[in-house]
């Protein structure tokens, strides 16, 4: 009973968030909607360090690329212990925005850390997978003119970083082609409510409708 949905920037996923979150309720089940980083006040706080944004707290210094890997994962033992595991266990379903993939996207494939590691602290930390994750593929230039303006990552917004998200972006596919059974790549180079209803129909084979 757990969804995740993944994607670079501009992908339209809260759009079919809100798609999957009425197919679910539709069919009478609890549905708990969530996301990472971030999910519970201390992963929320974590999210506010690595993405930087706080007024609070400046931008000082670079992320090193294992710090943002540990916090992220900081992050998600904290959101797997106090959210996502309590819900499955009483039978809701949890629809996460990004989780365990998005590591290997952008700090394995985008900052270069090594995979074993990731998939280290995937089994240490993390324990489980979501039955379904969709991955909402986009152009990375699409991406790009649909997010200007938006509060993004730091360092991560001009366009000499689109060679940053063609890697995620590979990541991504190179998941979905090694993983065909649990990851669906939705093309979410057309609008928003076209994505949100083929991710829709996803969900309900998924749970048999
Ligand atoms: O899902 P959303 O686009 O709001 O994610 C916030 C930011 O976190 C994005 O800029 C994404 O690139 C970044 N992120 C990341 N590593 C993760 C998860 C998210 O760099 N594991």
């Amino acid at each position: 009973h757990f969804i995740s949905l993944e994607g670079g920037e501009g992908a339209g996923k809260s759009t079919a968030i809100s798609a999957i979150r009425d197919c679910l309720q539709a069919h009478g089940h609890e549905v708990v909607l969530t996301r990472e980083p971030g999910g519970t006040p201390l992963a929320e706080r974590i999210r506010e360090m690595v993405l930087n944004h706080t007024p609070s707290l400046p931008v000082t210094e670079p992320l090193a690329a294992e710090a943002e890997l540990l916090l992220v994962f900081a992050a998600r033992a904290q959101h797997v212990r106090e959210v996502i595991r309590p819900a499955l266990q009483r039978g809701a379903f949890v629809v996460s925005d990004r989780f365990t993939d998005s590591s290997y996207a952008y700090q394995g494939e985008g900052r270069g850390l090594d995979p074993a590691w990731i998939a280290d602290l995937e089994r240490r930390v993390v324990g489980l997978q979501p039955g379904l994750t969709l991955l909402l593929d986009l152009d990375v230039g699409i991406g790009r003119a649909r997010t200007t303006g938006r509060d993004l990552w730091p360092d991560r917004i001009e366009s000499e970083h689109d060679d940053f998200f063609q890697r995620v972006r590979a990541g991504f596919r190179a998941r979905a082609q090694a993983q065909p059974e649990r990851i669906k790549v939705i093309d979410a180079n057309q609008p928003p409510m076209g994505v949100a209803a083929e991710v829709a129909r996803a969900v309900a084979v998924f749970i048999g409708d």
